[in-house]
């Protein structure tokens, strides 16, 4: 983009979509208007009806800015700085993983399993995107959500107070910041990403997202080992523990549920792309 031309919307939506396309992203021109909606504060309907007016010299250097951050290959989500979630809009920084729809499918699975549940907690909550989902669905629960990153809980905690939820955040690796405590409820998305394989993945995923929210160690189970059988603790008799998996982990993370001893033949459960996503079991009496 030169700064003598006359940058009209259309142009630079066109020009945008081919440069995007060069840098290997897929959804260039659906990107492009985005950008240009966060940019200009119109709607995508709005860019469409003034196709012809140029952008001002202040639009358009925020927007050029916003390209080449995106075309490092930035999330797009870091860049508008939101995600949705099960209907609602969150606030994404590169402190959180960001929200992912296949996660949708723990919250409802959560709620299916346990409406009743009183007490929720919510491991490694990130973002906070499932237990403000949860407190939306369960709506006398009593919500809590802990992260080994406190600079995780500062978003998660703006996300909540957002969307008017009220949970207890609480710092610390997995069960420590609850010592003593048990609940009706407990769900995770944990980091489950065989370490090997972190380099494989997207460059938004592998370069942006929280490592710490994505490496599983060398079978991407780790976390599950520790979580599962200490959950038993900290869940009532008949409490669910839902947990979701990373794809051809299931029959690994079921059979860790066998193992503990006191949990019900788990149950796996699918998301819309017809991969298990989801494990879970309640825990039939406490040993
Ligand atoms: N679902 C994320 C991904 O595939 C991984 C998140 C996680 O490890 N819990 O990129």
């Amino acid at each position: 983009m030169t700064q003598n031309e006359v940058w009209t919307t259309l142009k630079v939506l066109t020009w945008t979509k081919e440069f995007l396309l060069s840098k290997g992203i897929v959804n260039a021109r659906l990107e492009a208007e985005w950008l240009l909606c966060a940019v200009t504060g119109l709607d995508r309907v709005g860019l469409y009806l003034q196709y012809d007016k140029p952008l001002n010299e202040s639009e358009l250097a925020e927007y050029k800015s916003k390209v080449a951050r995106r075309a490092k290959r930035e999330p797009l989500q870091h860049i508008l700085g939101s995600q949705e979630f099960y209907g609602l809009e969150y606030e994404v920084t590169a402190d959180v993983l960001v929200p992912r729809h296949d996660t949708e499918v723990l919250v409802s699975e959560a709620f299916a399993r346990h409406p009743d549940a009183a007490t929720i907690l919510d491991i490694g909550t990130g973002s906070g995107c499932i237990a403000i989902s949860l407190q939306k669905l369960f709506t006398k629960a009593l919500i809590t959500a802990t992260d080994i990153s406190a600079a995780a809980l500062v978003v998660a905690r703006r996300n909540a107070e957002k969307h008017g939820a009220s949970i207890e955040f609480l710092v610390g690796s997995l069960f420590a910041p609850v010592a003593g405590r048990s609940f009706d409820l407990i769900v995770s998305n944990p980091p489950y990403i065989p370490s090997a394989e972190i380099e494989t993945l997207d460059r938004e995923v592998r370069d942006y997202d929280p490592r710490s929210a994505l490496d599983g160690g060398k079978d991407g189970l780790d976390i599950y080992r520790e979580l599962i059988p200490v959950a038993v603790t900290y869940l009532h008799s008949g409490g669910w523990l839902l947990v979701e998996i990373g794809a051809g982990q299931a029959e690994d993370v079921a059979q860790l549920f066998r193992t503990a001893g006191c949990f019900s033949e788990p149950c796996v459960s699918r998301d819309p792309a017809g991969i298990d996503r989801v494990v879970g079991a309640y825990l039939k009496e406490k040993p």
